[in-house]
């Protein structure tokens, strides 16, 4: 297949690869002349999409995935499909849908979950939101960069679950944090908190398979001085969406709301941000209940 891979960043350069290594002839695009292996870099995004038949964009947010959309899509030849695999904003990733839509072309949003490693490993899951019929041309090419894709509904539904899982992550990490801090303060061991905690109600994603608390549990950044994993601003970045969605659908997540604003005092004034978002745990370490 001729595939356009627009933002070969740390995400799209080992998606892009990982297409190219499967056989497909990949070309790519990115402003800051980034490559991947078995891509050939086009001199402009117009170029880099014209004899596509599907465009890949994997960009920073629902600003810049708009501008591209509106160079790429006037580009793409008639019935090509463009699936946009960035995470962004609801209404953005409805925006560009409807406008490929418009443009005679099929679209897909279908953000990822998995990070850096999944990328390179190829076991990302997909989140994908658009009709069956583009669904169906892009879930080949989501089997070769990823593990599993769930086609999730209609345009935007793919950015939806993924600002859903995130919330409930960010806000579980935080549970699980400021909980280790408190065993803490009681004297408890955080083994035992772990043994516990881990087979028990309590337990998470968060605590089983990414425990916060280095030497404990799961092997996970903490065990690597809290080098991101995932960064606390990428955290920050998908709370922001939710509360963003939240407000435009009217939804109570008073949960959510409060972990973005966590989120948002550690990485603007408490030098979290190019931490893990597991470095909750040594924040609520150094605090009492004034501050
Ligand atoms: P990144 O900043 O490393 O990559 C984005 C790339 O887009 C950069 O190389 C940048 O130069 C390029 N770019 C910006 N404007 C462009 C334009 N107009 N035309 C072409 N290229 C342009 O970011 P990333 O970590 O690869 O993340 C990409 C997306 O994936 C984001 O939406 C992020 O939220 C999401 N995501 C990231 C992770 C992660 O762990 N890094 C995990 C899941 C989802």
């Amino acid at each position: 297949m001729q595939i356009a891979f627009i933002g070969l960043g740390n995400m799209g350069a080992p998606m892009a690869a990982n297409l190219a290594a499967a056989g497909h002839t990949v070309t790519g695009f990115d402003t800051a002349g980034t490559t991947a292996q078995g891509v050939t870099n086009a001199d402009t995004v117009e170029a880099a999409v014209a004899s596509a038949e599907v465009v890949i964009t994997m960009l920073p947010n629902g600003a810049i995935l708009r501008a591209v959309a509106d160079q790429v899509i006037p580009a793409m030849q008639a019935g090509a499909t463009l699936v946009d695999c960035s995470t962004v904003d609801v209404d953005s990733a409805c925006a560009v849908a409807a406008q490929a839509t418009e443009a005679g072309l099929l679209a897909v949003d279908a953000p990822v979950s998995g990070g850096v490693g999944g990328a390179a490993g190829g076991t990302l899951t997909f989140m994908a939101g658009g009709s069956a019929q583009a669904f169906a041309v892009a879930e080949p090419l989501f089997d070769i960069m990823g593990q599993k894709a769930v086609h999730c509904g209609e345009s935007g539904a793919g950015q939806a679950a993924k600002i859903c899982n995130n919330m409930i992550l960010g806000v579980t990490m935080i549970a699980t944090c400021e909980a280790f801090a408190l065993a803490d303060k009681l004297g408890l061991d955080r083994q035992k908190m772990f043994d516990v905690v881990s087979t028990s109600s309590g337990y998470s994603w968060t605590m089983n398979a990414y425990t916060p608390a280095p030497g404990v549990g799961a092997t996970s950044p903490a065990d690597n001085g809290y080098q991101p994993g995932f960064a606390a601003e990428l955290m920050l970045k998908d709370l922001r969406l939710s509360q963003q969605a939240a407000e435009s659908a009217d939804a109570d997540t008073p949960m959510g709301q409060l972990a973005s604003a966590l989120y948002e005092q550690f990485v603007e004034t408490e030098g979290g941000k190019g931490m893990d978002f597991s470095t909750m745990l040594p924040r609520f370490e150094k605090r009492g209940r004034g501050a």
